[in-house]
């Protein structure tokens, strides 16, 4: 076992190259002392830093986490020898200048050749602003989303004072659009949540049903693709899967987060608009009264202030090497890890051990051991998900209602409104080829979870 290390040697001539872009200055080279007790430090905290699950490794196959590509991790530490800060031109020139570029290329990577959008610390912050801007159009209105769609709508609305209108989700977990129209029918929804890729399962919500009722409704329509946004770029998507992302440009706010899906570390989440002009909403003490992607300014057109010039290096970076297109290295890796979603579902589908609710839209697959009710088949995810983990495979669970499981299960005794199910996020382009003994170790341990 072996991290890959492509950073320092690299990261070094990337240094030097930096240096040369300062050599006009008079000679100065800042003091580093202690470096003894430096590499000390250093190296016990790479002993503290021992204690986590192997997120890295393919048999991480719990919640949604996924290394960063190795250029991502070089470039956004090579950043951190400017330390740039993207809240101001004055602080950051080149970072702000790559972010409005990467950010653009998200865009168009939605269709959308006009935007305005920016890098934030994450999809809850993302979220927040596209929220915030929905609830400053239609000051008071409801933000309305699904069961399923992630619990910070729900949060965020209520920070902003807004009212929020929790949906019902399908047995798939996609949002359930009878539900929406009737809510809609009783009026005051300002904005809708529609979630491309839910947290919980990777649900893509009915995307050209919801375009069909803001056309009677008249709602801002918000597309949270926090994990699922870049699968537009997916050759493999179902057909209805594929009609929800076709149609994703419609919607009038979009986040993504390149820290999920993206390949980029922590502290990389992005929001855009369709319409530049909701740049005035941000405007504090500042001269700007036009908005484009040309003229503004980053600090002027985000909530937060500091942000990290590293992130939107270490994102440029990423897309210069591998482009966000369709077709592209990048887009290849996602259609892996649908299929080797794909293909765990169908070998749990054949084993008379699992039932498998819906088959995965993306990369995420739940299921549960066959038990005669919900509450035994609950106890046994409990102790597989135990038992795997001290096999090294790491799964994850999840509580969801027993009604997803009405078409697979039909014989199932729902003793309990809820079932836990065993969960797993293959996103790592390693998961595929590690199918087999990922099979072989949950087949183990569940034979032994049935045994005791
Ligand atoms: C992860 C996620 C969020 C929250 O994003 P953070 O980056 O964790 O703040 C919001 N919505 C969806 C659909 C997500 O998957």
């Amino acid at each position: 076992m072996a991290m890959e290390r492509f950073a320092p040697s690299a990261l070094n001539t990337a240094l030097e190259d930096l240096d040369r872009s300062f050599a006009h200055l008079p000679e100065f080279t800042a003091e580093v002392q202690g470096q003894d007790r430096m590499l000390g430090v250093l190296r016990e905290t790479a002993a503290r830093l021992g204690d986590n699950f192997p997120y890295f490794h393919p048999l991480y196959a719990g919640q949604m986490l996924k290394p960063p590509h190795p250029l991502a991790r070089a470039a956004y530490a090579l950043a951190t020898w400017i330390n740039p800060n993207n809240h101001a031109l004055d602080g950051g020139r080149a970072s702000s200048a790559m972010e409005k570029e990467a950010v653009a290329e998200l865009a168009a990577m939605f269709g959308w050749n006009q935007h305005l959008g920016h890098l934030s610390s994450g999809g809850t912050m993302a979220n927040l602003e596209a929220l915030w801007v929905a609830g400053q159009l239609q000051p008071g209105q409801a933000i309305a989303a699904s069961s399923q769609a992630h619990y910070t709508h729900e949060r965020i609305s209520g920070v902003l004072h807004l009212p929020f209108a929790k949906v019902d989700a399908d047995d798939h977990g996609r949002l359930n659009c009878q539900a929406l129209e009737r809510r809609l029918e009783q009026g005051g929804i300002g904005c809708v949540v529609a979630t491309l890729g839910t947290t919980g399962v990777g649900a893509v919500d009915p995307l050209p049903e919801i375009l069909k009722l803001r056309e009677r409704y008249g709602f801002r329509l918000h597309v949270d693709s926090a994990y699922g946004g870049y699968f537009r770029l997916a050759g493999n998507l179902a057909p209805a899967t594929r009609a929800a992302y076709d149609l994703i440009g419609e919607a009038d706010s979009i986040v993504i987060d390149p820290h999920k899906h993206g390949l980029q570390p922590y502290g990389c989440g992005c929001v855009l608009f369709r319409d530049p002009a909701v740049g005035r909403l941000y405007k504090h003490e500042s001269p700007y009264t036009y908005f484009s992607s040309h003229e503004l300014h980053l600090g002027e057109i985000s909530l937060e202030c500091s942000r990290p010039g590293a992130s939107a290096v270490a994102l440029w970076a990423t897309q210069r090497l591998l482009p966000t297109v369709p077709g592209g290295e990048f887009a290849q890796g996602l259609e892996a890890s649908r299929r080797a979603a794909l293909t765990f579902a169908a070998r749990l589908k054949d084993d008379p051990r699992f039932v498998v609710p819906f088959d995965p839209e993306l990369d995420i697959i739940v299921w549960a051991p066959r038990a005669p009710s919900a509450s035994e088949s609950s106890g046994l995810s409990q102790r597989i998900f135990d038992l795997a983990a001290e096999q090294q495979l790491h799964l994850a669970l999840i509580h969801l209602p027993v009604s997803i499981f009405r078409a697979a299960w039909p014989d199932l005794q729902a003793d309990q409104p809820t079932i836990v199910c065993l969960r797993s996020v293959l996103m790592k382009p390693e998961h595929e080829s590690w199918l087999d003994r990922i099979y072989a170790i949950l087949g183990s341990t569940t034979d032994a979870a049935r045994s005791t």
